[in-house]
């Protein structure tokens, strides 16, 4: 009976409106430590006789940062806007792929609400960075110090995170229509 497709259509309106105006999206990455390489982490240049190997300047934090917020829009994660086979964007600012992320999720209206990290290693150890990375995010991203959670965890000796060979980082981040 063509009366029963009325409600068809209403139930589908009201479903497309419960789709929540705010997303989570999660991160995670990994590189190898190696002498003789810098050691910058959410854009701060931190002392260490290592730091992570890496087509681009090796930021871990800021990739899985940027996974995250990419994520939670549902897009591509950083491979596919910054293929490591590109010798164009070698030893990119990882600055400039957050900013990309943060373009794209913008462009389709939604805005940071906040991120939380934790980073998991060994070394180098980054206690006395916490808020000069925190706000080197935050200014990133445009948000405050405060919608940046930063945490560092070792991996108590176990695996190459345990050994100080690799340094990783997960990341989440919850984007809201602005
Ligand atoms: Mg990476």
């Amino acid at each position: 009976m063509r009366g029963l497709s009325f409600p068809e259509n209403k139930v589908k309106t009201e479903v497309m409106s419960l789709s929540p105006p705010f997303r989570i999206g999660l991160g995670y990455d990994i590189h190898v430590l190696t002498s003789g390489r810098p050691c910058i982490l959410g854009g701060v240049t931190i002392p260490s006789e290592v730091g992570p190997e890496g087509h681009s300047d090796a930021d871990v934090l800021l990739h899985a940062l940027a996974d995250a917020i990419l994520g939670a829009a549902g897009l591509r994660d950083i491979g596919h806007y910054f293929p490591n086979t590109d010798p164009k964007i070698k030893g990119i600012r990882s600055t400039l792929i957050v900013q990309k992320a943060l373009d794209e999720v913008t462009q389709r209206g939604w805005k940071i609400g906040n991120v939380d990290l934790v980073l998991i290693g060994e070394r180098p150890k980054i206690m006395l960075k916490i808020v000069e990375i925190k706000k080197s995010v935050a200014d990133l991203l445009k948000i405050n110090p405060e919608e940046v959670g930063l945490k560092a965890t070792t991996n108590e000796g176990m695996d190459s995170l345990g050994q100080g060979k690799a340094i990783a980082v997960q990341a989440i981040c919850l984007l809201y229509r602005g």
